[in-house]
């Protein structure tokens, strides 16, 4: 067995502790002779992997005791849609910040629901930063403003959080999520698919504070419902079950490295370090105004983007893999997830190095 460096978006590098402990349990959980795939999720044991899970999860992100953690499926994009049905109320405007890709999409998914009011706008600087809070044209009125706290593609991250009175924040953590401490409680909404820092694909994560449990609109699918889902544990229908117990022991791993203390300082030295290879080379570069880099998502280009593939074919025989950027933005991207060890980084940095020697 040879595993490699893998800088995926997503669906992302899994903790190696984890995927070999998913594999000794694989055909045998714990003695009762199946696999956890096997199970009946209203089954004891389905049903304790569950609750551990949420409690590991509850105690990571310190989630107060009224917000309800469900675990969901259709990803975060099924998310764009449920927001709205479920938050909306009899209000029928909302307020969204564009700050890239997923901002994009999620603001097209709302629009078929309510009125969206984009606040501001980073289209106009290509997603290179983040909009100064004092341009957001925030409506007091709004059902819940929305926005992206890490953009995947372009690589643009808040390290603050807005401020903005009484209308529920809602956030788009999926790719941020656990990679820092969070204050939950200045939050309405979190909502994450699994597949970049918490798990395997096909499991969303929805943190919900109870207050908003009671607005969805009648038409909202019973599945899409945050209060159905609430009410019946996230099991009103089959939930995401091995993706969910996968998710459980990334949790207890987290928790036995040191929480979100250790892997905040983990990344920040990780992105650190590649950020400031990128900005001492003349050869690579990265397009975000400083203070809104992401730690988790780091896009850089070639001098010269004919170099590209050859670049990225070397990366491979280097062991490095999924470097290329989104087919948006072109050039390279470096996933650094929890999971991705800062051996992985050195080894880029070193791979980017030998590049230019070569063809620098
Ligand atoms: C990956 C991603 C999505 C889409 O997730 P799906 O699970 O494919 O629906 C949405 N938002 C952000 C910020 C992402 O990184």
């Amino acid at each position: 067995m040879s595993r490699k460096y893998n800088f995926c978006a997503g669906p992302a590098a899994l903790p190696e502790a984890v995927l070999n402990q998913a594999s000794q349990e694989m055909m045998d959980w714990q003695q009762n002779g199946l696999s956890v795939m096997e199970m009946s999720h209203r089954s004891e044991a389905f049903v304790a992997i569950a609750k551990e899970a949420e409690t590991d999860l509850r105690e990571l992100l310190s989630v107060p005791e009224n917000y309800r953690i469900l675990f969901l499926q259709g990803g975060a994009s099924l998310q764009f849609a449920a927001i709205p049905l479920n938050l909306l109320g009899e209000s029928n405007r909302v307020d969204y910040l564009n700050t890239g890709q997923w901002s994009k999409k999620a603001i097209a998914e709302a629009r078929r629901y309510a009125d969206v009011n984009v606040v501001a706008s980073a289209e106009s600087i290509n997603f290179s930063g983040i909009p100064s809070f004092d341009s957001w044209q925030l409506n007091e009125e709004a059902s819940y403003f929305h926005y992206t706290p890490n953009e995947t593609i372009g690589g643009v991250e808040f390290n603050w959080v807005p401020e903005i009175g009484n209308v529920p924040l809602v956030a788009d953590m999926s790719s941020t999520i656990l990679s820092r401490p969070i204050d939950v409680q200045k939050f309405g909404l979190i909502y994450a698919g699994a597949q970049k820092n918490i798990g395997p694909a096909g499991l969303t994560i929805v943190i919900v504070r109870d207050d908003l449990l009671d607005l969805a609109r009648p038409e909202t699918p019973a599945v899409m419902n945050y209060k159905t889902q609430a009410e019946n544990d996230s099991m009103y229908n089959t939930p995401p079950t091995f993706a969910w117990y996968l998710a459980g022991l990334v949790f207890k791993w987290m928790k036995a490295q040191g929480g979100l203390e250790f892997f905040e300082a983990l990344n920040r030295r990780k992105a650190e370090k590649l950020y400031s290879y990128i900005d001492s080379s003349d050869f690579y570069s990265n397009p975000v105004e400083k203070e809104s880099r992401s730690r988790m998502n780091i896009p850089f280009i070639l001098r010269d983007n004919a170099l590209d593939k050859v670049f990225l074919a070397g990366a491979e025989e280097a062991g490095l893999l999924n470097l290329k950027g989104h087919r948006s933005v072109g050039g390279m991207r470096a996933s650094i997830y929890n999971a991705v060890p800062e051996e992985a980084v050195d080894a880029l940095i070193a791979y980017m190095k030998d590049f230019v020697k070569l063809h620098g």
